[in-house]
Formats: structure tokens, C-alpha cells, sequence
């Protein structure tokens, strides 16, 4: 069975369909700059082409994309894709597992928007085009949200006036929980253990730290939104929110500019003042530029306290993971991370940990908790999902 797993940004659109349940890929691809100019690249046996295209709307990107589905003989017939999985960002509290998507939950994703006003108008849109343009196929929403929903209580509320939650939903969400739910499901395959502490570093462009006991979250570093928790590329994670005022009142800017600062001109590259990608940041730092150094021990060191914060939370931990663009290709970060971790007994072997992207156990043998990594995969998860409920 033909299942398509789609991941809509604000301006992009990644796909990936495959072959269920054997989970082989069949063909996938990037669409890109939608809305601006556009461009997109489709990956099919093992090449790469990419093709500059005007690409004004979602909708001509997804129109594209059934195109080259037939281009390349994956599909003859539209009626072949049984399932659409669509990664949604913000499922708010309604929703702790995926879910068939009927007009009722388009109608919840729309009163969700406050929540993630630049993920969810793309998610929605995109959902719409390929109800329209795919109407047989099962549609599957699976929620960025929806494995941090078993947080208690105490770990996603803020210490704020209660009615903002209660009127609100001003509270802890947390984000990448597809990523969080698949890296830690592989550690306790890896572990063979079922009730397994674990502490995933989802370490990208964005970044989030969780903390997994008998497979459920328990906290997670991203809050309402996710410009909360370690430092990341662009992005500031956890403030003093007195901060916004200050800025506002002594520096002129509006609240929004302040917020588009936190989010965009923040995190490493603020810091810096070089680039948001640490490869950038790591040739800096050979070079010896000094605020590329300081923005590296500020990373290393916000990753170390939630770490620190997790291992305490969980009476200890059978393993750490890493993940992510950062995580599964920096080794310089991982040690820099694990090292600061000594003190619990914890430390890398530098063999082991000279790999990229592969999983693999970076610990040494007498570390007292494994260390791995482990390649993130949101979009079989997505697939998954979706399979599930289309044999339904
Ligand atoms: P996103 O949050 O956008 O999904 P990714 O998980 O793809 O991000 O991570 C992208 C980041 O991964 C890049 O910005 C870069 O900082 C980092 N990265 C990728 N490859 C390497 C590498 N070889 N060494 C160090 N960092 C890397």
C-alpha cells in the first residue's frame, strides 16, 4: 500500500511516500520557497534533480508533486495513495495521538492558529489541497504536540496566574514529539528495556530536550511555543521575560520586532554574529574567533543543565541520545556535552564517537549511562500512523 508522508512549512513542503508496511521509500522531495520564487528537488533511486519552478501557492507545489509521482511511474493512478500523513505542528491539548482528519479536526487545527500562528495556516492549507486533489485517500494528522501530552500537571504549567491557563492555554506544550517518540522507542529496542529512562537531545536548527520514562514524556525543554528551552540556532530558548519590556522601553522596538529578534536574530548566531549553522560556528572557532567560542560554551552549556535537570527529574538515566542535523553530525558537540557530564560518571569514548549520522553507542563501556545516537526518522512515524488507520 501507497502512503505519502507530508511535511508543510510556511514556505516549503517535504514529502516522502512509501511502500507499506515495508516501509521503503519510494521517492521523496523538497519544495522550497513557496510563495517567493521556488524551487524543489526530487530524490528517486538513489538521484537527486533539482528544478527552479514558480511556485506562487502550496496548492502548485502539491499539484507539482502528483506530477512527478506520475513522471516516475511511483503511481499510475491517483486512487493507488491509500494514506496522507500530514505533520502537524500544534495540536494544543485535544490531541495526545494522531488522528483521521474530519472537518471537525480541520475546524480544531483553525482554533488552534493563536497557538502556532506560522505552522498551522501552512498545515491547514496544505490538507485542504490534497482533500481536493486526493479525495479517496485516508488523511492522517500526526501532532508535533502529541507525545508530550503525558507530562503531569506540575511539569507543564508556569508558575503564573492560573486563569491564563485555564482561559488561555497558556501553558508547556513541547514540539518534535515525533522525533522524541521514535528516538526513544529505538533506545529501549537498543536497551531491551521497556521501562527505560532516557533523555533525547533533539539537536537541529531548532532544538528540544526531553525526558522519557516507560516510553512517555515527562518534561520536555519547548514550552507554549518553540522559542523555549536550550539555545538553537536563531533562537534564544529560555529568558527572562522582563526582558521584552525592557527592550520595548529602552531601545524603541515594537513587541514584535523583539519577538522576531528572540526568534530569528538570536541563539547562536546572535551570539556569534557569524552563522545559525555550527558548522559554521566550529570553523570559527578553529579560526579563533572569540565570540564564536562563546557562543559554542553557551550551547554546550544550556543542553548540559537540562541534561543535568532530567537525570535528577528521572532518578537517574539508562541512556542519553542524540539527535538531529547537530546532534547526529557534530562530534565536537556530543563530546563537549558529555564531558561537562563527568562529575555523574558519564563519558564518550572518542572512537566510537567519530561517526556522522550512523546509530551507533558513543559511551565507553564502564559510563554509567549509554550515550547513542540514534538518526531521527519523523517521517516514517508519520507513514506509520497513517498506514495504521488507512487498513482501518
Ligand atoms: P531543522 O531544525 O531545520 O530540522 P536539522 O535537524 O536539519 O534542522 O539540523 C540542521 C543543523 O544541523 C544545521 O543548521 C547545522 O547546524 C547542523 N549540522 C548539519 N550537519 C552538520 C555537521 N556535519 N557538523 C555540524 N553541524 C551540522
Amino acid at each position: 500500500m501507497k502512503v505519502l508522508s507530508v511535511n508543510a512549512g510556511s514556505s516549503s513542503l517535504k514529502f516522502q511516500m512509501y511502500e507499506m508496511p515495508s516501509e521503503d521509500v519510494l521517492i521523496s522531495g523538497l519544495f522550497e520557497r513557496i510563495g517567493i520564487d521556488g524551487s524543489y528537488t526530487i530524490k528517486y533511486q538513489g538521484q537527486k534533480v533539482k528544478k527552479e519552478v514558480a511556485l506562487p501557492t502550496h496548492k502548485d507545489a502539491v499539484q507539482l508533486l502528483i506530477e512527478e509521482l506520475k513522471n516516475y511511474h511511483v503511481v499510475e493512478n491517483l486512487d493507488e495513495i491509500k494514506g496522507v500523513g500530514h505533520r502537524v505542528v500544534h495540536g494544543g491539548d485535544k490531541y495526545a495521538d494522531s488522528v483521521v482528519i474530519t472537518d471537525e479536526v480541520i475546524k480544531t487545527l483553525e482554533e488552534l492558529v493563536p497557538l502556532a500562528p506560522l505552522h498551522n495556516p501552512a498545515n491547514i492549507t496544505v490538507i485542504n489541497v490534497f482533500k481536493e486533489l486526493v479525495p479517496d485517500a485516508c488523511q492522517v494528522a500526526v501532532f508535533d504536540t502529541g507525545f508530550h501530552q503525558t507530562m503531569p500537571e506540575e511539569n507543564f504549567l508556569y508558575p503564573v496566574p492560573y486563569e491564563w491557563y485555564q482561559k488561555y492555554g497558556v501553558r508547556k506544550y513541547g514540539f518534535h514529539g515525533t522525533s522524541h517518540k521514535y528516538v526513544s522507542g529505538r533506545c529501549q529496542e537498543l536497551l531491551g528495556k521497556e521501562d527505560a529512562k532516557i533523555i533525547v537531545c533533539h539537536i537541529g536548527n531548532g532544538g528540544s530536550i526531553s525526558a522519557i520514562k516507560n516510553g512517555k514524556c515527562i518534561d520536555t525543554s519547548m514550552g507554549l511555543s518553540p522559542n523555549a528551552g536550550i539555545m538553537m540556532g536563531t533562537r534564544a530558548g529560555d529568558i527572562d521575560a522582563s526582558m521584552v519590556l525592557y527592550m520595548k522601553n529602552n531601545a524603541q522596538m515594537t513587541v514584535e520586532e523583539i519577538d522576531n529578534a528572540l526568534n530569528k536574530k538570536s541563539g547562536l548566531l546572535g551570539i556569534s554574529g557569524v552563522s545559525s549553522d555550527s558548522r559554521d560556528i566550529e570553523d570559527g572557532m578553529k579560526q579563533g574567533n572569540e565570540r564564536c567560542i562563546l557562543a559554542q560554551k553557551m550551547y554546550v552549556r544550556k543542553i548540559v543543565n537540562y541534561i543535568a535537570q532530567y537525570y535528577v527529574l528521572l532518578g537517574g538515566a539508562d541512556a542519553i541520545c542524540f539527535t538531529a542535523g547537530v546532534g547526529e553530525n557534530s562530534k565536537d558537540t556530543r563530546r563537549d556535552i558529555i564531558e561537562e557530564l563527568a562529575c555523574l560518571g558519564i563519558k564518550i569514548d572518542p572512537a566510537r564517537n567519530d561517526v556522522r549520522g550512523e546509530e551507533t553507542l558513543i559511551s565507553t563501556d564502564d559510563s554509567t549511562c549509554k550515550v547513542y545516537i540514534i538518526p531521527t526518522d519523523e517521517e516514517v512515524m508519520i507513514a506509520r500512523d497513517t498506514y495504521q488507520f488507512a487498513t482501518k
